[in-house]
């Protein structure tokens, strides 16, 4: 999940400087007039592990001095719509002015998270507008040098707070709203037969022909009281004739639902084995991050259980590190055996999508794990594993200071993701693991 952060505050302390930081862009011209930036513009942003949407908002010089602050707070005002979170900046050197602590009454009224960022405090400068800020009443304040890149790790524990505010305002919302659940696969494979058994409802054409279903259709019902919408696909067909373009869209249109969907069931044909379109289809899933599980229909067909179950289990976990341990569910969506396993399982995996594992207990498990079998050395030197924190959920990001990232082989990386799936029974999800160089640098 991304999120967005608005820079705000009164002309010329320095916002465009920080948003250029930040997206690594040059286009806006930055110099000590005041006012120079006129419109608000955003940008992709990057620090540490974290990619964001940034929107930085206009000066005004213009303004005639009594209608100032109403015109800035109604440009500042359409970009912090938009945004999870905002960036407070004050000039560290100039210290506070009227306009500032104007800004700060109408922020702290605005109900999203605001920090204030102190601005221009390459060195010691801007000590004293930094101490200033504390009376701002929005939180302890940081101190940056947009232009000489001071501060920075202090930035990204402020991103981090920001995204796990916006992630959790995403779950709340959730909670009232449907979960959204996308049930894809390769033509024919009894996606919509599966889809009218579990909704109770015989709302969509079901048909031998491959590819009845034409567009992507959504349906919506409630499990055990909980709303669920749900989303059909045409299905990711191919045929040998089948235009390219046609192909196109409807795997398009897959990776629509699939983005779409909070989980995604994948369904598989018993009869049919794993095959490679089924493996692309299970690798947007992954590459999306999405919560994950498979249904293996048509069950009734199957002669030898108990053997095409261990096989397959097999093939797909060889085929799909990112999805490592998924859920697979023998069923038949034309017999309604094994049905009323799926729901159970689907809201199961996307708890486990939304968890937040505390990272003292995630530092315990790194302790343990790099007990067990340590790391291998690089040039001599055993590669060192200090920290490791959960930066995101949905899906589970877990974050590794490490002293060489570059050096550490792929097979000791998979080591430490099946590690940690174990130890806290993550699941049916692409479980994430950062390694970033350095130290902890939260402590
Ligand atoms: P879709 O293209 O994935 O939506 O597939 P459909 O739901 O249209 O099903 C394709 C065909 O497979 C239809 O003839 C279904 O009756 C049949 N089918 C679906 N599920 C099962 C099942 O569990 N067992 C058997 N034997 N046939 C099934």
């Amino acid at each position: 999940m991304s999120f967005t952060v608005a820079i705000v505050g009164r002309p010329n302390v320095g916002k465009s400087t920080l948003f250029n930081r930040l997206t690594g862009k040059r286009l806006a011209l930055v110099d000590d007039q005041p006012g120079v930036t006129r419109d608000w513009r955003e940008g992709e942003g990057r620090l540490g592990p974290h990619s964001f949407r940034v929107l930085d908002t206009a000066g005004l010089d213009e303004a005639a001095p009594e209608s100032l602050e109403a015109r800035m707070l109604a440009q500042t005002e359409s970009a912090l719509e938009q945004a999870d979170g905002a960036l407070f900046l004050i000039d560290g050197r100039a210290g506070l002015t009227p306009i500032d602590e104007y800004f700060a009454d109408w922020l702290r009224k605005w109900g999203k998270p605001v920090r204030v960022v102190a601005n221009k405090c390459e060195g010691l400068a801007g000590e004293s507008g930094y101490l200033e800020s504390f009376a701002l009443g929005l939180g302890d304040p940081i101190r940056i040098s947009a232009e000489h890149g001071e501060g920075m790790t202090d930035l990204l524990d402020v991103l981090d707070a920001l995204e796990e505010s916006s992630d959790f305002r995403e779950a709340e919302q959730d909670s009232e709203h449907a979960l959204n659940m996308a049930i894809v696969g390769r033509p024919n494979v009894g996606k919509s037969t599966l889809i009218n058994a579990l909704s109770g409802e015989d709302r969509m054409l079901v048909g031998p022909e491959a590819g009845l279903t034409r567009d992507s259709i959504s349906v919506a019902w409630e499990d055990d009281g909980r709303p669920v919408r749900l989303f059909d696909t045409a299905g990711m067909r191919k045929k040998a004739k089948v235009v390219e373009r046609v192909e196109k869209m409807s795997v398009d249109d897959g990776l629509r639902a699939i983005r779409f969907a909070q989980v995604v069931v994948l369904v598989l044909d018993a009869t049919g084995g794993f095959d490679r379109q089924d493996r692309v289809i299970a690798h947007m899933i992954a590459r999306e991050g999405r919560a994950c599980i498979i249904a293996l229909n048509k069950w009734d067909l199957v002669d030898d259980p108990d053997t095409v179950l261990a096989e397959l289990r097999e093939e797909i976990g060889h085929a799909l590190p990112p999805l490592w341990g998924v859920p697979i569910l023998p069923i038949s969506a034309l017999t309604g055996a094994g049905l009323r396993k799926i729901m159970p399982k689907v809201w199961e995996v996307y708890e486990t999508w939304n968890v937040r594992i505390p990272t003292a207990r995630i530092n315990r498990w790194l302790d343990d794990a790099l007990a067990a079998h340590q790391p291998p050395s690089a040039s001599g030197r055993r590669i060192k594993m200090r920290y490791a924190t959960q930066i995101k959920a949905r899906p589970p990001t877990v974050l590794v200071f490490c002293s060489k990232p570059d050096a550490l082989p792929e097979s000791y990386i998979r080591y430490l993701t099946n590690s940690l799936r174990e130890e806290f029974g993550l699941w049916g999800i692409p479980l994430r693991l950062r390694l970033k160089k350095g130290k902890n640098p939260y402590a």
